[in-house]
C-alpha cells in the first residue's frame, strides 16, 4: 500500500514517513519546504508543491491508497496574533487537499488534529466526550477541519482518523529528527536552548494559574510514539474500521516547572528562566484519557518525560556543533 505523508519533511511527518517504511508501506513525501527540512526526506520520493498546487496533488494522488496530512501551523502564541496565517494554511489549504482527495478517489485520510480543539475542557484527564471548544485560532482551524472531515465521511463515505495529539516532544533515537522550528517556541527545545546558552533566558509565561505551583500542566507525549500510532490508525482504516477521533497522549501531565527541573536533570545544568506575564490562548492543563486509542488501535504511549527529554538534549547536541561535548 502506498501513502501520500503531507508535511513528511517535518518533524512528526518526517517520523512517521520512517515508520511506515518500516512496516512495508511505499511512502511518497508531499512537501513545500516552507517549513519542512532536506535532510529529514532525505532517501524519500519527494513532490516539491504547495497545498494550493491541485495539479501536483492529483498526479500526486494518482500513485497512493492513502493521505497522512501533517502540513500545518502549530503554534498557540503565532495563531492568536496571526490568524489568517492559520485559517489560510490550516483551513482553506487544507479544504484543497481534502477535495483533491475526494476527486482522486483516495478516501483513507489520516489527520494530525490536537488537543487544543478541547479549549479549557470540562474535565481532566480529557476523554473525546469532552466538548470541542478551542480558546485560540489554532485550535479553531484543526477543529474545522475535523468537522469537514466528519461531513465528507457522512456524504462522500470519507474514512477518516483525527488523531488528537497532546504535546509532542523528544527525539528519534536514531538521531536523525528532532525539533527543528524557527523560531522555537515550544517549552522543550526552548528550555535546552537556553540552557545551552543558545538564547536568552526561558520565559515562564505565568505562575498564577489554578495548577499547584502555578505554571500550566501539559501531556508531552514521545515523537516516536505518535508516529507509531498513525500507522494503527491506517492498519485500522484498511481493514474496514469506522472513522474515529482519539487522543494520543500518555495520561500523566506535567506542569512547566517540573519540565524545567526534567530538563536541569538531563543536562545537569540550571535553566536560566524568568517569569512572565502569562500568553494569550493558554489552557490551565491539558492531559490525555487515551483509552479510546488504547481500545482501538492497541497503542499506548512507551516513553515517558525521562526519555523525551534525554533525546532531546541529545539530538540538540549531536546538531549544534558549539555543544559537542557538553
Ligand atoms: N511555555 C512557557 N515558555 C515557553 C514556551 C512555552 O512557559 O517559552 C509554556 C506554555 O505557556 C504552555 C507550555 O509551556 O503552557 C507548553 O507550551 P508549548 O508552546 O510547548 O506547546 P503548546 O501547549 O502551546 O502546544
Amino acid at each position: 500500500m502506498a501513502v501520500l505523508v503531507v508535511g513528511g519533511a517535518g518533524y512528526i511527518g518526517s517520523q512517521a514517513s520512517r515508520v511506515l517504511r518500516k512496516h512495508g508501506y511505499e511512502v511518497l513525501i508531499y512537501d513545500n519546504f516552507s517549513t519542512g527540512h532536506r535532510r529529514l526526506a532525505q532517501g524519500f520520493e519527494v513532490v516539491e508543491a504547495d497545498l494550493s498546487n491541485t495539479a501536483q496533488l492529483t498526479a500526486a494522488l494518482q500513485r497512493v491508497d492513502a493521505v497522512m496530512h501533517f502540513a500545518a501551523h502549530a503554534y498557540v502564541g503565532e495563531s492568536v496574533e496571526n490568524p489568517r496565517k492559520y485559517f489560510r494554511n490550516n483551513v482553506e489549504a487544507g479544504l484543497n487537499l481534502l477535495n483533491a482527495c475526494l476527486d482522486s478517489g483516495v478516501k483513507r485520510f489520516i489527520f494530525s488534529s490536537t488537543c487544543a480543539v478541547y479549549g479549557v475542557p470540562e474535565r481532566v484527564p480529557i476523554s473525546e466526550s469532552n466538548g470541542r471548544n478551542p480558546v485560540n485560532p489554532y485550535g479553531v482551524s484543526k477543529m474545522f477541519f475535523e468537522r469537514a472531515l466528519e461531513a465528507y465521511d457522512r456524504a462522500y463515505g470519507f474514512r477518516y482518523a483525527s488523531l488528537r495529539y497532546f504535546n509532542a516532544a523528544g527525539a528519534d533515537d536514531s538521531g536523525e529528527i528532532g525539533e527543528l522550528h524557527d523560531p522555537e517556541t515550544h517549552l522543550i527545545p526552548s528550555a535546552l536552548l537556553a540552557v545551552a546558552g543558545q538564547r536568552g533566558e526561558l520565559e515562564i509565561f505565568g505562575t498564577d494559574y489554578p495548577t499547584p505551583d502555578g505554571t500550566c500542566i501539559r501531556d508531552y507525549i514521545h515523537v516516536n510514539d505518535l508516529a507509531e500510532a498513525h500507522v494503527r490508525a491506517l492498519a485500522h482504516l484498511s481493514s474496514g474500521g469506522n472513522s474515529l477521533a482519539v487522543n494520543l497522549g500518555t495520561g500523566h501531565g506535567y506542569s512547566v516547572k517540573e519540565i524545567l527541573t526534567a530538563v536541569e536533570k538531563a543536562t545537569g545544568k540550571a535553566v536560566p528562566a524568568k517569569v512572565v506575564p502569562r500568553r494569550a490562548g493558554d489552557p490551565p492543563e491539558l492531559i490525555a484519557d487515551s483509552k479510546q486509542a488504547e481500545t482501538i488501535l492497541q497503542w499506548r504511549a512507551t516513553r515517558g518525560l525521562e526519555n523525551i527529554v534525554q533525546t532531546a538534549w541529545e539530538w540538540m547536541k549531536r546538531t549544534t556543533p558549539s555543544l559537542a561535548g557538553s
